[in-house]
């Protein structure tokens, strides 16, 4: 019998199974109240749009010709102009060779990380980081580096010799914070003086439901060196959010050097990404896009409100949350002493209730980074009023029972 172990690649040695994917396969078949993942909500995705869209293409020969074939590696032109003309009009000036077509963000940050990561490079994450990145970077065998969390610790004298710093500015997953205006001014600085790439990912910039839009990284940078193709920035972004997941359409935006060496790593990948949905995603944009964001916000701003009014209402005083301006979660911070991971075991075995504990967004092995265990994040996304309260009522009896032991 083959022993497949013997032949498995060394990158593969720092690659785990997802915390959150393993636990969403053992959960399907229970009564659970799901505060983990952070699904869109089914409710806003446009299907009327879609299916307008699915029905135009195929009423012309043409059109489905195009949508049966192989795309071009960097993306289906018309959705890619579009996606230029978005940035430029939302304060990031840039054109079609500035974007690649990726199968949603998460792609993006896979091919960012294979183009710069040689093994043993150093990649800066923010701390705590999006899983999905973290597991995208393990795979290229970089030794992780935090960004520390105050922005008067970014110094080149610490954190130079990194290849790149990852952050999500707006909103961020898993801690639901923002970068304020300072820090992205303060890390573009350290970007310039340090050499290396920031990844920006824009996964919930349009999902924000109160407070005033921040400019990105993206636009920043062209403001500040004048041109695109200056910019240290690389920006991942998705329609996964505002439209749907499925369909897989995101991109990457930068600069047109870096962005023709991604098509390579595209083209040896997957060819290109699927023509149907994009074009489908084409439509859709063009005309739905401002509604289908207004119509997430609304959705997720209440379900946010219900959610935070949960926590205040059950919640001991020791314990603490963030207050998001958007996006779909809240990170709880539960006394000290406590261990979130064992937390949200019996929350899990013995209220039903899941929970991600905050260790599973700590990347392994950053010297300069203590993992804070006894952190936890909550997802609203498809939480109403009802679950939400008996789901955070539930954990606040767990936090009473746990910190009197
Ligand atoms: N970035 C962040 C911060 C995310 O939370 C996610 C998915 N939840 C992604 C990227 C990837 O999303 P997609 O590949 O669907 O664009």
């Amino acid at each position: 019998m083959t022993d497949w172990n013997s032949l498995y690649a060394s990158r593969m040695d720092g690659v785990v199974a997802s915390d959150i994917r393993e636990r969403m396969k053992l959960l399907a078949a229970r009564e659970i109240i799901h505060l983990g993942g952070g699904l869109p909500d089914p409710e806003i995705f446009p299907y009327d749009a879609l299916s307008a869209a699915s029905q135009a293409i195929w009423a012309d020969r043409a059109l489905a010709r195009t949508a049966l074939q192989y795309a071009p590696s960097e993306g289906h032109g018309p959705l890619r102009t579009w996606i230029a003309e978005y940035l430029t009009r939302t304060g990031s000036p840039c054109g079609v060779d500035n974007i690649l077509i990726t199968n949603g963000s998460q792609q993006g940050l896979d091919f960012i990380a294979k183009l710069l990561l040689s093994p043993g490079d150093t990649a800066m994450v923010e701390i705590p980081s999006f899983i999905g990145a973290l597991r995208a970077f393990d795979a290229y065998q970089p030794r992780y580096l935090g960004l520390p969390e105050d922005a008067d610790d970014w110094r080149a004298e610490t954190l130079s010799g990194a290849k790149f710093c990852y952050v999500g500015p707006d909103f961020r997953n898993p801690t639901g914070t923002t970068m304020t205006l300072d820090e992205r001014n303060a890390l573009l600085d350290l970007a310039d003086t340090t050499g290396m790439a920031l990844v920006e990912d824009g996964c919930y910039e349009q999902l924000r439901y109160d407070g005033a839009p921040i400019p990105s990284l993206l636009s920043l940078a062209i403001a500040r060196h004048g041109d695109i193709e200056k910019i240290p920035v690389l920006q991942t972004g998705t329609f996964s959010k505002t439209i749907a997941p499925s369909l897989r359409v995101g991109w990457i935006a930068g600069p047109a050097d870096a962005i023709r060496k991604l098509v390579l790593i595209k083209q040896a990948s997957d060819l290109a990404t699927s023509a149907l949905n994009q074009m489908l995603l084409l439509e859709v944009v063009k005309t739905h896009l401002d509604a289908s964001i207004a119509e997430a916000c609304t959705v997720y701003r209440a379900r946010r409100d219900s959610m935070l009014k949960a926590l205040a209402d059950n919640m001991p005083e020791a314990v603490r949350w963030t207050m998001p301006e958007g996006g779909l979660y809240v990170w709880v911070e539960l006394p000290d002493h406590m261990d979130a991971t064992v937390f949200a075991q019996r929350a899990l075995a013995e209220h039903s209730v899941s929970i991600i504990s905050g260790a599973a967004f700590y990347p392994a092995g950053a010297s300069n980074v203590a993992v804070r265990r006894n952190t936890f994040r909550l997802s609203f996304s498809m939480i109403g009023a009802d679950p939400a309260r008996t789901g955070v009522e539930r954990l606040g009896v767990l936090v009473r029972e746990m910190a009197v032991v």
